[in-house]
């Protein structure tokens, strides 16, 4: 067999009618064998999910939600097909299993296993959906089940990879119907060994394609988005933006450590570590150039890339008892984080306090607050920003703290990073 191609759409290039005919428009004269299409839910069905979960959890009523969700696949696949088409019983099939997934208890114990049991259900849509209208117009495809090749441990919510048998899987399963056709499947989940559904961490469909291409020894790898490429810094953010005609793995790796929501960060490595290229392309202009992220021997980006990250939490603990804070301090922090599986996106100790900011994650603040409270003094601050400027000058430095109140601030050579809130009144 030649080596694959996988292609990923996000749940933005899927987010309507329109959108999922562009996707096959794409394909038109891309599609080949062997092939793996892999597909996120469509636009924020995701974050959809979570909020029946949520209301689920607060024991409030979820069903208009449901009812909206239900409607809004109907209506999208109401411009797609003709009324008699197989996809709306099939798509009212998905949605009765998704009812059943939500039935049973939901508690703070189960909360992460029970959420990978139904937030599934947004990719499972969305790739029937999509599978469905290339075959209608004869852009012949199979629907394949990627739970049936990722396997992961049962780390629910932040699943990891059982690498040798997901290649194995591929290998066994999936090879033999790429022979056959291109295959279009899920992003962002798993299984493990025992069948329960898992999932790769939000955003994680870049993942999975980044799995799929290492697992199958893949040629390339295409991320379609709905920027020209990578940029330096978020468009939506910021008006001068340049886009990288290529970027070295290291460097590409380092963006998403820092919070480049561009790429999920964990799709660097396996692609890296096979050598295998990532395009990063527009698909609104799938002809234009895009970025490619390969092996370029390392190589530096001359100007400052910026990277924001929403919604951070800053919590200081201080020591209670005018010790001064020690490599034990350090530890406790560190082993409650690491139990909560909360990622320190920035670290930083004075004399008394250890200070991190770290992503705003439904129960954990509150834990890591019960659970460090008899050790420190404990204070924190919400909805705060993020920002990096990686390989920054000081022109660039100045424009942030112009507009923005620093609580925390941190200079290496290559990267300044600030936590912060903006000024009342700036924009
Ligand atoms: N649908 C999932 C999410 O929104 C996975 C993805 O889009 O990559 O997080
Ligand atoms: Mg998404």
């Amino acid at each position: 067999m030649t080596k694959a191609i996988i292609y990923k759409f996000g749940g933005a290039s899927v987010k309507d009618a329109a959108a999922i005919k562009n996707l096959s428009g794409i394909l038109f004269n891309r599609l080949r064998s062997p092939m793996v299409i892999v597909v996120s839910a469509i636009g924020k069905t995701t974050n959809a999910l979570e909020e029946i979960l949520r209301l689920k959890y607060e024991k409030e009523d979820f069903y208009s939600n449901f009812t909206i969700l239900r409607k809004n696949h109907l209506a999208i696949c109401e411009e797609l097909f003709e009324d008699e088409d197989l996809v709306f019983g099939m798509v009212e099939n998905v949605f009765l299993q998704l009812a059943r997934a939500l039935e049973g208890e939901l508690t703070k114990d189960n909360y992460d296993q029970f959420y990978d049991q139904v937030v599934g259900f947004g990719e499972l849509l969305s790739s029937k959906i999509i599978h469905a209208y290339l075959c209608l117009c004869q852009q012949y495809c199979i629907w394949q089940d990627a739970r049936d090749f990722i396997r992961t441990d049962g780390n629910f919510r932040a699943a990891k990879v059982d690498w040798d048998q997901t290649a194995k899987l591929c290998h066994q399963k999936l090879v033999p119907v790429l022979k056959q056709l291109p295959v279009v499947t899920q992003g962002f989940v798993g299984s493990t060994q025992e069948g329960r559904s898992t999932t790769l961490g939000r955003e994680g469909s870049d993942f999975t394609a980044a799995i799929f291409a290492k697992s199958l020894g893949a040629e390339a790898v295409t991320i379609w988005k709905d920027v020209p490429g990578v940029l330096n810094a978020d468009p939506k953010r910021f008006e001068d933006t340049v886009k990288f005609d290529q970027l070295d793995y290291k460097e590409a790796a380092e963006m998403t450590f820092y919070g480049a929501s561009v790429i999920h960060p964990r799709t660097i490595k396996p692609l890296a570590n096979a050598k295998i290229p990532l395009y990063v392309k527009s698909f609104v202009e799938p002809d234009g150039k895009g970025t490619v992220i390969g092996d370029f021997g390392g190589s530096k980006v001359s100007f400052p890339t910026i990277v924001v990250k929403d919604r951070q939490v800053l919590v200081t603990f201080q020591v209670t008892d005018f010790t001064f804070i020690n490599e034990s301090h350090m530890h406790q922090v560190y082993a409650e984080l690491d139990r909560l599986k909360l990622r320190a996106n920035l670290i930083q100790s004075s004399a008394i306090t250890i200070s991190i900011c770290t992503d705003r994650e439904v129960f954990k603040l509150e834990q890591l607050l019960a659970e460090m409270k008899s050790v420190f003094h404990v204070r924190y601050n919400e909805n705060l920003q993020l920002v990096t400027v990686k390989n920054y000058d000081e022109q660039t430095k100045k424009r942030f703290l112009d507009h923005r109140e620093i609580l925390l601030e941190q200079t290496t050579r290559s990267a300044f990073q600030m936590v912060c809130r903006m000024k009342k009144g700036a924009g």
